[in-house]
């Protein structure tokens, strides 16, 4: 790559500067602007071109105005040359932009409108508190879908997903409602892009948002209304659907976190209490309609509480769910403060960390004994407690020491 053109700032700012003035009548403009587009630096006045007025109502009734101006660019800066078409999108038809009014659930997947709905009365439309879930609001449902893909160090890859001539994409399964499921080919499975930057799938997330990304969309699965579907189309506005310029940002990152071990000797030492739940998925291998690999959880609260395991565990790993732990530690050390004022607050401390051994291998073991079942391990300081969720109740396994010690009793580890 050849070196980027050398920029003098000070002549920039030099024209900038002189960009406030207008050169045909010498008057002063509303400003100057700056721009960086296709590798250099472009400079312009910029005008006023009207104003705007946002009419809020407050709580009390009064109704308050807030103008703002609109300034518009003395000129514009040529289109960057890398700049492809434009990816087009259609005004949602599920949903209102101007009212509460859905799509009713009656009418999913293309059916008419029951007559007797309880929802719509036959109406088709209803009102609901959820975002659309066609548009998620946005009321815009794009053709394509532009996905980046970085490991937030420099190494980026982007994709455009546009829609075209039928792609080969075969029926994998049927949802019970008789829907057919497809699998798109590689081009559209973001899985494969996991290895290009060296982490596992389960390590890819939405950067705008933070969630992990989507099962389907890591393996280029969707599930079309009908047979015979264009089942392309309906994987790229499934896509898109509520992204902002039809983008996807998808970090590829390794989550770095400390071992589950040492959060555990943390959390003792604070006087807390900490459970970690896993589900192992690996009945479902196989069945692209339902969640596979495996979950965990891992939950820190105050001391005296009953433990319960998570219902269902959510990260898809054991270093997504410590990250998330950690993110919200604080919340739980502020939540250990005793409500009543006389009681005095636990000073944390830990002279003798008790040694923790590393539970990741060890739940898994559990995990693969109950497929399916989320299974729990609690750790309070003095003993570890093993549960098991069944349905609406849950089962306590056993309680020992520690957990080696624990699943000993369970014959399901040797010492
Ligand atoms: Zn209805
Ligand atoms: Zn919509």
């Amino acid at each position: 790559m050849p070196d980027p053109p050398r920029i003098d700032l000070d002549q920039l700012e030099r024209r900038i500067i002189a960009d406030r003035i207008d050169v045909a009548t010498g008057d002063a403009t509303a400003g100057a602007q700056a721009i960086w587009r296709d590798g250099r630096w472009w400079h312009t006045s910029l005008r006023v071109a009207g104003t705007t007025e946002t009419l809020t109502e407050w709580t009390t009734g009064q109704i308050a105005s807030r103008q703002a101006t609109v300034l518009r660019r003395g000129w514009q800066p040529p289109a960057p040359s890398w700049l492809g078409p434009p990816i087009g999108y259609v005004d949602c038809t599920d949903c209102d932009p101007h009212s509460r009014l859905r799509a009713c659930s009656c009418t999913l997947g293309g059916r008419p409108a029951e007559p007797d709905c309880p929802a719509c009365a036959g109406a088709g439309r209803s009102p609901s508190a959820l975002p659309c879930h066609r548009c998620r609001d946005t009321h815009r449902l794009h053709h394509g879908v532009n996905v980046t893909v970085t490991d937030l160090d420099g190494r980026v890859v982007h994709l455009t997903w546009r829609p075209g001539d039928p792609v080969p994409a075969p029926l994998v399964a049927t949802q019970p409602g008789g829907k057919p499921v497809h699998q798109l080919p590689v081009d559209y499975r973001l899985a494969d892009w996991a290895g290009t930057f060296g982490v596992r799938p389960e390590d890819l997330v939405e950067l705008d948002g933070g969630g992990f990304l989507d099962q389907d969309l890591r393996d280029g699965v969707v599930t079309v209304d009908h047979p015979g579907a264009d089942v392309l189309a309906a994987y790229l506005e499934r896509a898109g659907r509520g992204r902002p310029g039809a983008r996807l940002f998808v970090g590829a990152v390794r989550p770095e976190v400390p071992d589950l071990a040492d959060l555990i000797r943390i959390v003792l030492g604070l006087g807390l209490t900490v459970t970690i739940t896993v589900t192992d998925h690996s009945r479902n291998a196989g069945d692209l309609r339902l969640v596979r690999g495996e979950s965990w959880d891992v939950a820190v609260g105050p001391a005296g509480l009953p433990a319960v395991p998570a219902d269902p565990p959510t990260g898809r790993g054991p270093e997504a769910a410590i990250a998330s732990c950690l993110e919200y530690l604080e919340l739980a050390v502020v939540g250990s403060v005793p409500d009543n004022p006389t009681e005095p607050i636990r000073i944390p401390q830990a002279f003798d960390p008790a040694p923790v051994d590393d539970p990741v291998p060890l739940l898994r073991q559990l995990a693969r004994h109950h497929p399916g079942q989320p299974v729990a391990v609690h750790y309070n300081g003095i003993n570890c407690q093993l549960q098991l969720r069944e349905r609406d109740t849950v089962r306590h396994l056993a309680t020992a020491a520690t957990l080696p010690a624990a699943l000993t009793d369970l014959g399901l580890h040797r010492q």
